[in-house]
This record gives structure tokens, C-alpha cells and sequence, in this order.
């Protein structure tokens, strides 16, 4: 192994140190303030802790040199379908650092939090206008909280009719996985519907599964344009056959950027639905950073909204706790306020026809590479698709034994970040590729190029394929063994 390669914990030396503690603000070991006092003997610690003592210059480098040996967005081309990460403009940076945004807490007086205020009920308002529906709740923490948070509402909605035997909720076969995870965290018995020949929702079965619940159905749950990048054309009656059996239209939503500016939720029968911040509204994510899944719902469920709510009072705006149909509370004050005030900046900074832009822009990127794709692999439902289309290898798993998995691996050879693989379920061998609306024309040609060297190399070298990645620093893993047994954590 390189000496560069060592963990820190080998490249300590106990008298370095990257960090210069600063100096408290407030006295120290006054008697009133001394942490011998403050804390209890049982609760301190005596032995070191051990933490690595390492220069500043060391520490800078042995973390960067870390860094380029991932894929990263700031490196590549990275068209993960789905949960795609999607443009992070660096003014958003800016902006959620300012101290009168990141230095304040929501128990401060409300007078000296008016800007916050402000800023979250207009972020609620623009995502009213952008989905049709009447009123936001930014409290959520990510899109799986959205879920059950507006599931949450549904439950208690149906139990103030006194209606307590709704307890299905339909859900396509093609759907993410939090769907149904939520449904069941929630206490509803989820139904699954068949997707048809086109990839969409099978109006014949939806019937069938409505038929079969009577009086049961809570909710659908639909995704729209769904995993497969299909906008469900049939939507508007898909929401009548639901209301029709008192049932809600629940829309997962964390993927907007092909309806945004174009075409509103509300005004196609959806009752209520959630929102991904950190994809669709631009916060980094990965790695389990913070996050935000708002929910939008119609007048009549706005009274079951978390507390507290943003309300406005002629010039002024405050926190309203008092609201006796609310479902309570979600989680601490109003949710991740970072993510809400980077989800601001980018609408703001686009404008109404800015948004549009991104929804058109992001269909024409995703419509230009499945055409080139098309040459070289079979595209599942091949017709127009919306921000993301999804790709299948089963030929080429039948003919030459390379599969997704295979395509995937060489593409990081070949300085790409791959495509999500076996999602969505129902699509065997399945690529699903987003390219956001932000890439150039010259880097989806060459991630074009790619595909069409690895189908060269399917005939010519199929064992490089399944040996690949091969020029990465770690290459191909034993994955069941990565599962089986995986090793976490460094020991000496
Ligand atoms: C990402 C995603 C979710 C879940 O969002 P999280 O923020 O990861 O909880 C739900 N549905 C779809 C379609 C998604 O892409």
C-alpha cells in the first residue's frame, strides 16, 4: 500500500494537530461556569479519546486525495434515474450561509425572525402555483416523511367522517419503494396495481381492485410521470375512478422537473402529494444529508396540516399553533430550514419562465439521449418520456451474458457515473438513465459513445466487461460478500 493510503489513525502523531480551538465567548472557570461543576463526575470522561493528531496540511490532503477517487457531480456526468441530483448552483451556498439566515432559532421573538417567516410562506406559495394545489406544509424532512406525513392526513381525515374502514391504498407496480414502506408504517393495507403493455397504469385492473374494496379505498398512490419516465396519460380518469369510490389521489412528486411550469397536479385531480426539495428544488444530496419533502394539499385537507403553520397578518407574519383539527406535530419547528431557504433562491432566481425552461429543457435532454441509446440498447417503452426513460439489457444478457450490472461497472472505466440499475422492479435488466436538463449536447454524446464502445466490447472482450471496472482504485467487488460480511470499520 502507498504511505499516502494509510488511514489518519496510522498517520498520527500524537503531537500534531489541525485544529486551533477558538477561544469561548463566554469567562471560563468562573466558579459558576466551570465544567467541573456543571457536569456530574460519572458523566466525564478521563482516558483520551484517541482522535488522530494529523497537520492541517496533511489533513486537507489526505481528504481531497480521498475525494478524487469518487465519482462526484462536481467530476462527471452522474444520470442517476430517479433520485437524480440534480443542478446545485453555488449562489444557493451563498445564500443559506448569511448569519441572518443560518444564525437564527425559531424560540427567538418573532419580530426578529420576520424574513425567515417570510421566506417560507412564500417558498409555500410558489409551490402552490407550481402544483395546483392550495397549501404547502414545509415540514417534512424528506420525501419518505412526505408520505407519511399526507398519509397521516388521509388516516385522520377519514377517522373525523367517522369513516374508519378505508384502509387500502392502491399502489402501481412500478412505484418507488418508500410507497408502499410508508403505507404500512402508517397502518394501511396496500393493493398492487398492474402496470399494461405501455407502462402505465392498467385502467381494466384499477377498476378490478376498486371493485373488490368496496368502501375500502383510502387512497391511490401514483407517481406521475411515473419510474419508467411515463406521464400517466389516463390521469384525469384514474382520479375519477378514485374519487368515485371516496377514495384520495395521493401524488409522489419528488421528481418534478419535467411537470414544473407545464402542467399542475391539482389541476388533474390529485389531492395531495409530496415534493423532494433536495432533487427536484436543488439541495445536494446523498451521503444522508439534510433534506425536505413539503406536502401540497387541497382546501379540504388543509385543516389537518403539522403545526406550526407560517400565517400572515397584514404586514406580519407569525407561528400559528392553535389549530384543532391538525394531525400535530411532525417533527421540531418547521423543518429543515437550509434546504427551504436553497429551494427559494433557486425559484427565485429562474422565475416564472425559468421554471418552465427547466421542465422543457429536461424533457429535450432526456428524449435526445434515449433516441442515441436506442441504437444500442432496447429502451423498455420506447415513445416520448418525460425527464427519464429506462433502458433494457436482456438481450444482451441472453446473447452475450453481460448484464446491467456488467454495463454499469464499465462505464466508471470510462469516466461516467452509472445509470440506477434494477429499478424500476418490473423492467428485467433495467437502466434508468436521467440526464437533468442542465447537461450539455457534447457530454450526452459522448456518454453516448460510451454505450456504444461497451456494445463493441460485448462481442469483442466480453470478459473485460465482466472484470470491469478496471482502471478505478477499488475494482469489481465481491458483492454478496460485501453484504454478507462487511467490514466498516478500520481496526489496528
Ligand atoms: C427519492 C424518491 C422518494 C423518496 O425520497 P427520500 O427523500 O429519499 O425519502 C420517493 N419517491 C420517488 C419516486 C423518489 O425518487
Amino acid at each position: 500500500m502507498h504511505p499516502d493510503d494509510r488511514v489518519l489513525f496510522e498517520k498520527s502523531r500524537p503531537d500534531l494537530s489541525a485544529v486551533q480551538t477558538p477561544k469561548p465567548a463566554l469567562p471560563q472557570n468562573t466558579s459558576a461556569h466551570s465544567i467541573d461543576q456543571l457536569l456530574p463526575t460519572e458523566l466525564r470522561r478521563h482516558a483520551s479519546i484517541g482522535l488522530p493528531g494529523v497537520g492541517q496540511l496533511d489533513l486537507t490532503r489526505h481528504y481531497t486525495r480521498l475525494s478524487r477517487k469518487n465519482f462526484a457531480i462536481s467530476t462527471t456526468f452522474y444520470p442517476l434515474g430517479s433520485c437524480t441530483m440534480k443542478y446545485n448552483p453555488a449562489v444557493n451556498e451563498t445564500v443559506v450561509t448569511d448569519p441572518g439566515l443560518a444564525d437564527i432559532h425559531p424560540y427567538q421573538n418573532e419580530d426578529d425572525l420576520q424574513g425567515a417567516l417570510q421566506l417560507i410562506f412564500d417558498l409555500e406559495r410558489y409551490l402552490s402555483e407550481i402544483s395546483g394545489l392550495a397549501h404547502i406544509s414545509l415540514h417534512p424532512a424528506a420525501g419518505a416523511h412526505g408520505e407519511l406525513t399526507a398519509l397521516m392526513i388521509i388516516r385522520e381525515h377519514f377517522r373525523k367522517q367517522g369513516d374508519n374502514e378505508r384502509r387500502t391504498v392502491l399502489i402501481p407496480d412500478s412505484a418507488h419503494g418508500t410507497n408502499p414502506a410508508s403505507c404500512s408504517l402508517c397502518g394501511f393495507k396496500t393493493v398492487e396495481l398492474k402496470s399494461n403493455s405501455e407502462g402505465l397504469v392498467d385502467i381494466d385492473d384499477l377498476r378490478l381492485k376498486i371493485d373488490s374494496n368496496p368502501g375500502g379505498i383510502a387512497a391511490l398512490m401514483i407517481t406521475n410521470p411515473n419510474t419508467l419516465g411515463l406521464f400517466e396519460r389516463r390521469i384525469e380518469e384514474i382520479a375519477k375512478l378514485i374519487h368515485g369510490a371516496g377514495g384520495k389521489v395521493y401524488m409522489d412528486g419528488a421528481n418534478l422537473n419535467a411537470l414544473m411550469g407545464i402542467s399542475r397536479p391539482g389541476d388533474f385531480g390529485v389531492d395531495i402529494m409530496h415534493f423532494n426539495l433536495h432533487k427536484t428544488f436543488s439541495t445536494p444530496h446523498g451521503t444522508g444529508g439534510p433534506g425536505a419533502g413539503p406536502i401540497g394539499v387541497t382546501d379540504e385537507l388543509e385543516p389537518y396540516l403539522p403545526i406550526p403553520r407560517v400565517v400572515q397578518e397584514g404586514e406580519r407574519y407569525r407561528f400559528e399553533e392553535e389549530r384543532p383539527h391538525t394531525i400535530g406535530r411532525t417533527r421540531a419547528y418547521v423543518g429543515n430550514f437550509g434546504v427551504m431557504a436553497r429551494a427559494y433562491t433557486y425559484i427565485r432566481a429562474l422565475g416564472r419562465d425559468g421554471v418552465r425552461r427547466v421542465g422543457e429543457n429536461a424533457v429535450l435532454n432526456a428524449n435526445y439521449l434515449r433516441v442515441l441509446l436506442e441504437k444500442h440498447l432496447t429502451v423498455a417503452h420506447p415513445r416520448l418520456c418525460m425527464h427519464e426513460f429506462v433502458l433494457t439489457a436482456r438481450r444482451l444478457a441472453k446473447e452475450h451474458g453481460i448484464k446491467a450490472t456488467d454495463i454499469a461497472k464499465r462505464l466508471l472505466d470510462l469516466g461516467f457515473h452509472p445509470p440506477t440499475i434494477y429499478f424500476p422492479l418490473i423492467v428485467p435488466e433495467a437502466l434508468m438513465i436521467e440526464p437533468t436538463e442542465t447537461e450539455s449536447k457534447a457530454t450526452l454524446d459522448a456518454f453516448a459513445g460510451a454505450f456504444r464502445q461497451i456494445m463493441e466490447e460485448a462481442v469483442s472482450n466480453p470478459d473485460l466487461l465482466h472484470q470491469a471496472p478496471v482502471t478505478t482504485p477499488l475494482t469489481r467487488l465481491d458483492e454478496v460478500r460485501a453484504v454478507k460480511q462487511p467490514e466498516l470499520r478500520w481496526r489496528p
